[in-house]
């Protein structure tokens, strides 16, 4: 399975971006608002140029309060791991589950196409598990 099939699946809507200048107060209100875990960092809505996910949010303000005052580019993540409509869902699941995130930007040539959750992940997994499930079930039940 490729990562482009997962991406046709989701409901289109497109990627919520934000700036490296926004607050964080914005950035708590678009994650609060589209009730997702992650925004992918974008100057220009193309390119990918951090990520920042809730996680962060409280670790920062764990640490010091005022960075609520602060920008997104004070406490997002620069170095993105990203991945491409191409590449396998399993290599991509691996990536995420050694290196502890549940987000992974899709890029498509120097554009970005998407994004891609453990939550979409796990979705996947369990629609095949019921798929092979039911066709084992009608095996053995065909007369
Ligand atoms: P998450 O599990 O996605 O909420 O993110 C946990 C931590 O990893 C946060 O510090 C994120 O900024 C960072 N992070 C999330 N996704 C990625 C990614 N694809 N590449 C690099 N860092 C990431």
């Amino acid at each position: 399975m490729r990562i482009g099939e997962i991406l046709e699946a989701k409901a289109s809507g497109g990627v919520v971006t934000i700036t490296p200048d926004a607050g964080v107060r914005e950035l708590i209100a678009l994650l609060a608002e589209h009730n997702i875990g992650a925004l992918i960092v974008s100057r220009d809505g193309a390119s990918v140029d951090g990520i920042v996910s809730e996680r962060d949010v409280v670790r920062h303000l764990h640490h010091d309060g005022t960075v609520i005052n602060n920008t997104v580019a004070a406490i997002m993540t620069s170095a993105v791991e990203t991945c491409a409509p191409d590449d396998d869902l399993d290599a991509v699941m691996s990536t995420m589950t050694s290196r502890r995130f549940r987000h992974v930007p899709v890029v498509d040539g120097d554009r970005l196409a998407g994004i891609v959750s453990i939550g979409d992940v796990v979705k996947h997994k369990i629609d095949r598990l019921q798929f092979e499930r039911d066709q084992l079930d009608s095996y053995v039940h065909q007369s």
